[in-house]
């Protein structure tokens, strides 16, 4: 297992050393907004426990990170007045992972309308 990098893009984020959109914040967790949204309402929810992703994540930790997403999941299908929900969680590179810090897309889905890529 690759070792986790403290200089991702994320673990910035969280250290408040690069601004993002907070959206969510509890002791576990925090939630924003993404650069580059897929849909409107693209957030990512985001343990503050430092892990590269699912694979190597404590399970101590995910309780409350999987209350947090569908909390968001919940809150954003509210406030986006969604028709679903998409979840989606990568895994390394070839899975789809771009940055080496958990986290799960909360995407708002609408009929109709295709993710953008
Ligand atoms: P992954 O492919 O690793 O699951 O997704 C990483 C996500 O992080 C992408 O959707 C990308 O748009 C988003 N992202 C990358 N850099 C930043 C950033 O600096 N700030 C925010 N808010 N999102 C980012």
């Amino acid at each position: 297992m690759t070792q986790y990098d403290t200089n991702n893009i994320f673990a910035k984020i969280l250290r408040g050393e690069i601004p993002s959109h907070t959206v969510y914040e509890d002791d576990a967790v925090i939630a924003f907004m993404d650069v580059m949204p897929q849909a409107d309402g693209h957030a990512l929810v985001v343990p503050k426990s430092p892990s590269r992703n699912l694979l190597d994540a404590d399970p101590a930790t995910l309780p409350a990170l999987i209350a947090a997403v569908q909390k968001l999941a919940v809150a954003s299908k509210k406030a986006f007045v969604a028709d679903g929900i998409t979840i989606m969680q990568f895994n390394e590179a070839p899975a789809g992972q771009s940055v080496f810090h958990l986290h799960f897309h909360i995407i708002p889905r609408h009929e109709g309308h295709p993710m953008r890529a």
